[in-house]
């Protein structure tokens, strides 16, 4: 089994708070692009069961660029998968009735929006190139093209000055019937316009206690929706979790196209050159575009085996040396579920010390 990520690097500006390894360009390198993600993937086996154009802003790629990739990805030599899922990650200005239907026709059957709020004033705020209608109207073309399972982005955890009305939003999403939703809390990246904002006194940093309110509304107002949080950051209704996201949190390996895509082979991470330029120039001199390769020591694949684990609803195996710790049940951050330990949503909002201290209070253990 084999998932497959390729990484558009483009935007056509930055959003307030992205650190992300983008080019921006007001013209996109199509062709090039192409060319040389094509040939990367002539290295790369196959055949996959999950792609996902992740980026940047893959939706700027015309659907014929999409197409082509996905015709040489997928073709007859590769075996077709008839249930592959295969995403796209598009702002909602670019999704029209054609690109929708072209994406449709292209073999995409799953888009991820970039909505992040049902509001203009934040929406301005974040440097966003969207309104809020152009979500809707995002949503309905695609529907009206056939592609049903549809995840909306929304970020929460904004400044206070804001005063964005988190409720509101996720009432908005709610109206819009999509399927699956992501939440991502706010946060300051180093060297953004945010954190450049923040600096100078011009912005508030986001504030933990509205964090985590906002965070545990999501939980509640959600699950009586019917959505079931399936990993920490990732909501859907049944039938529609995302399988190439869920590949990641089970450890298993995927292969990255493109700069700054990452692979995993079970034992070894690869990094691509992060840089549009430098990664071009190794793929099209025929050089490998990997910048760094880590292998992982046993001890790290235990401690990533565990932090996945928790990120998601199915939890951790209670099986030695992890077992339930009185504090963290007693506090209500993990419970105990068919003989494994899941995080509760107030679990999930201290991750990082609750596995720190579950791994550390083992290696204390007899
Ligand atoms: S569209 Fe996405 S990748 Fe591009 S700048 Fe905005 S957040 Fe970053």
């Amino acid at each position: 089994m084999q998932h497959l990520y390729v990484h558009v690097p483009f935007c056509q500006r930055r959003c307030s708070y992205c650190d992300f390894s983008i080019a921006i360009r007001k013209r996109i390198p199509v062709r090039e692009y192409v060319d040389v993600i094509l040939k990367e993937a002539a290295a790369v086996g196959d055949p996959f069961d999950t792609i996902y154009f992740g980026g940047g802003t893959p939706s700027l790629l015309p659907p014929e660029a999409i197409a082509r990739l996905l015709s040489e990805l997928t073709s007859p030599r590769r075996t077709p998968h008839a249930e592959r899922e295969v995403t796209i990650e598009a702002n909602p200005e670019d999704v029209t009735v054609d690109s929708a239907r072209s994406w449709k026709a292209a073999g995409i059957n799953r888009v991820s929006l970039g909505a992040q709020s049902f509001d203009d004033t934040v929406l301005k705020w974040m440097h966003r190139s969207h309104d809020a209608a152009r979500i809707g109207a995002a949503v309905h073309a695609l529907r009206g093209a056939g592609i049903e399972n549809i995840s909306l982005d929304l970020i929460f955890g904004l400044p206070e000055e804001l005063h964005r009305d988190w409720e509101r939003d996720l009432e908005m999403a709610h109206a819009l019937h999509t399927t699956h939703l992501s939440l991502y809390g706010l946060t300051v990246e180093p060297r953004t316009p945010l954190d450049r904002w923040i600096s100078r006194g011009a912005t508030h940093a986001p504030d933990e206690e509205r964090y985590t309110e906002e965070y545990l509304f999501a939980h509640r107002r959600l699950t009586a929706d019917g959505f079931a949080f399936y990993e920490v950051s990732n909501a859907a209704l049944p039938g529609f979790r995302s399988q190439h996201n869920s590949a990641y949190w089970s450890g298993k390996p995927y292969v990255g196209l493109g700069p700054a895509a990452h692979s995993f082979d079970g034992t070894t991470r690869r990094w691509n050159l992060r840089a549009w330029e430098a990664y071009r120039r190794a793929i099209a001199e025929g050089r490998s575009a990997v910048e760094t390769e880590e292998r992982l020591t046993a001890e790290q694949r235990e401690l990533e085996r565990v932090y996945l684990a928790l990120r998601t609803e199915e939890g951790l195996a209670i099986t030695a040396p992890y077992r339930p710790l009185p504090p963290l049940m007693s506090q209500g951050w993990l419970v105990e579920h068919n003989g494994r330990l899941r995080c509760t949503p107030e679990g999930w909002l201290r991750l990082d010390s609750l596995i720190n201290e579950l791994t550390m209070h083992t290696e204390t253990q007899p």
